[in-house]
């Protein structure tokens, strides 16, 4: 599997970065985790067809990481016909606001071809590729509404997304992280210290951390990320905006 960062800022776009976007891409199909990068428009500039996008998975509603879906939903409904993927939405508020965008900008959102889901806690999805479980964290609990971690099983492997996290103390960091061994985890750090995050990071199984969203005092988290590499037993990268990795 390939994981591509379309997106890596924080909640503002940076000169050389988006908001928040993940690519996998599995056996010739395209995930995204968050989609708050212009994901329309970098699917074609990569020459990627909309056909080969098989889901979406938000972690929450925030813009900077569902304000990419109009656009892409939107052609996929009107312009690339043959697309058929499945939303995964935190909030039916989301849903109906983009239903409601699509019918603004002049056409009925295909709901067989562009199926959005409000997820809740638990098993997300499968197919023959993946399986994606959902976290619950407390990112947005000040507004009494839902946000998520995901747990990603692809290829025998596990790959986890904190999505954003509570406060200055991440103390949602997700368990399973620390419960079970992953092949990597993709932190953010757009609320809190370097310090904090490798408070609960020291104690996960993991074999690879990659930071993105950061924000939390930038250029201290930034070398903070820096002078950890190579004293804990995974490997520490900050990752930026077109960054590859093949898992
Ligand atoms: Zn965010
Ligand atoms: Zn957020």
């Amino acid at each position: 599997m390939k994981l591509t960062f379309l997106g890596t800022s924080h909640g503002v776009p940076a000169a050389d970065r988006f908001c928040s976007c993940a690519m996998l891409e599995v056996n010739g199909a395209h995930y995204l985790i968050d989609c708050g990068a212009p994901a329309a428009e970098l699917l074609i500039r990569r020459g990627i067809p909309y056909t080969a996008l098989r889901a979406i998975f938000t972690t929450h509603a925030h813009g900077d990481h569902t304000n990419g879906l109009l656009h892409l939903c939107d052609l996929s409904n009107w312009k690339f016909k043959d697309a058929s993927y499945d939303v995964f939405l935190t909030e039916q508020a989301l849903a109906d606001a983009l239903k409601t965008m699509i019918a603004i900008q002049d056409t009925v959102l295909d709901e067989q071809r562009i199926r959005l889901h409000v997820i809740g806690a638990g098993h997300v999805y499968s197919d023959e590729n993946l399986s994606v479980t959902a976290v619950p964290t407390r990112h947005m609990e000040h507004a009494g509404r839902p946000s998520y971690s995901y747990i990603i099983e692809c290829e025998g492997k596990r790959l986890i997304f904190t999505g954003d996290l509570h406060g200055q103390d991440a103390a949602d960091f997700p368990a399973a992280a620390k419960a079970e061994p992953s092949d990597l985890i993709v932190c953010e750090m757009a609320h809190f210290s370097h310090e904090v995050a490798f408070s609960h990071l020291k104690d996960c199984p993991t074999k690879r951390v990659f930071f993105n969203h950061v924000w939390y005092n930038y250029e201290q988290s930034m070398a903070g990320i820096e002078a950890a590499k190579g004293r804990y037993p995974f490997e520490v990268l900050a990752v930026a905006d077109n960054d590859e990795f093949i898992l």
